[in-house]
């Protein structure tokens, strides 16, 4: 059987929660795909050409994913998701992923629009910048990393306008997606609508 779930939205707004969560009550395969820019960023740092980078993409580049998760390589991945040629890089992988035989989970920016329009579900998950600057800081903060709540929600707001307002994949709900906005729903709530809208498609 395949089926995807398209899991769009900004930084830190519950897509990774909700779509481990869809994935695992389904037992569908998840991927991250902010990881693979994250990946792309981190090579770019320490030196290399952005469509290199992603071209040279190997699987052991994401065996640490904690490692990925800093502001700086934040950054750094919002910054090469604007070239078209590393997005063309990563394109087939995604791809490939998302039409696996037992089912798909992919969570990102483009994934509704661009990677898999055809997602038998799509969500775009959401949230106010201040609430997902504060969750992001609660997230460092467990993780020993120290950083200011103004300075994350200005990196909030600088990778959210990077991601909408590139010209190539631009971050936007697909006009078939299900709008989930967490900042008024508990974690509970936004799993059981998301695990909700996956199970009556998948009924039908
Ligand atoms: O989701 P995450 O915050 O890890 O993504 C890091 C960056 O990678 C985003 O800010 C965005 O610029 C880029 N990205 C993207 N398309 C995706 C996933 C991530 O452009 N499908």
């Amino acid at each position: 059987m395949r089926f995807t779930v398209a899991i769009d939205g900004p930084a830190a707004a519950g897509k990774g929660t909700i779509g481990r969560a869809v994935a695992a009550e389904f037992s569908f395969a998840h991927l991250d795909t902010g990881l693979l820019y994250r990946a792309v960023g981190a090579r770019v740092l320490a030196g290399e050409p952005a469509q290199q980078a992603a071209e040279d993409l190997q699987p052991q580049d994401l065996a640490d994913p904690e490692a990925l998760r800093t502001p700086d390589v934040a950054q750094a991945a919002s910054k090469v998701a604007v070239i078209p040629e590393v997005r063309a890089a990563l394109l087939d992988f995604q791809r490939a992923f998302a039409t696996r035989v037992g089912g798909a989970v992919l969570d990102g920016r483009d994934i509704g629009t661009v990677i898999c329009p055809h997602a038998e579900v799509k969500l775009f998950v959401t949230a106010s910048a201040e609430v997902r600057a504060k969750r992001r800081l609660d997230e460092l903060a467990d993780r020993g990393i120290e950083a200011e709540y103004a300075t994350v929600l200005a990196d909030v707001r600088a990778r959210d306008a990077r991601d909408a307002d590139r010209a190539t994949a631009p971050m936007r709900a697909a006009e078939d997606a299900l709008v989930l906005d967490t900042s008024a729903l508990s974690v509970d709530d936004a799993v059981a609508a998301a695990i909700a809208a996956v199970r009556a498609k998948r009924d039908a």
